[in-house]
């Protein structure tokens, strides 16, 4: 079941397994499978050592305060404005790369694609007869693996999935369902 729709993010719950999305008309069925990220803890991580370390200074601008004037404290106090709004921005900017990025999906009508590396930052459906095959791509120093569609007609037209599968087992997961729903749209 996928839920919510992956090209809308209209909520499917309670809706039939075999439906179509009552917000944008997609088309699903009980074979239907969803790929998403969410944001990673790395980001988060970061967000919250990027605050505390504000925090920190402000104390310390306090501290510098007593001790040193009015002019070294502001001095500090500025240096802590910069870096909240920097790491403000950071986080935007990556949360930003990572959620517009991110989904696959496997559906009725085709594949569903949002991501950088796909080259589409809205949501794009690559209908089954377009596909021709799925291969899972092997890069060094990548974490998660990525799989290139094959698309018929050019055979130098391409779309790369990466980012959304957790492993190669999710990554091959992918493969079959789409090589399945490939061949029985052929037969
Ligand atoms: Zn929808």
């Amino acid at each position: 079941m996928i839920d919510p729709c992956p090209r809308c993010d209209y909520s499917l719950t309670g809706l039939p397994v075999d439906h179509a999305c009552p917000e944008c008309g997609l088309r699903y069925d009980a074979g239907s499978r969803v790929w998403r990220v969410k944001l990673p803890k790395s980001l988060v991580a970061f967000g919250l050592i990027g605050g505390f370390g504000c925090l920190k200074m402000l104390f310390l601008a306090r501290d510098v305060y007593n001790t040193e004037g009015v002019a070294v404290a502001s001095f500090i106090y500025m240096l802590t404005m910069m870096l909240a709004v920097t790491v403000c921005w950071v986080m935007l900017c990556l949360r930003r790369a990572v959620t517009s990025g991110m989904i696959a999906a496997v559906v009725a009508e085709g594949i569903i694609v949002r991501g950088l590396a796909s080259g589409h930052l809205n949501p794009h459906t690559i209908a089954w007869d377009l596909i021709d095959s799925a291969v899972i791509k092997k890069t060094w120093g990548e974490r998660k693996p990525a799989v290139v569609l094959h698309l018929t007609g050019n055979a130098e037209d391409q779309v790369l999935v990466s980012g959304v599968f957790a492993d190669h087992q999710d990554a091959k997961c992918f493969v079959q369902l789409v090589h399945a729903r490939v061949n029985e749209v052929r037969k």
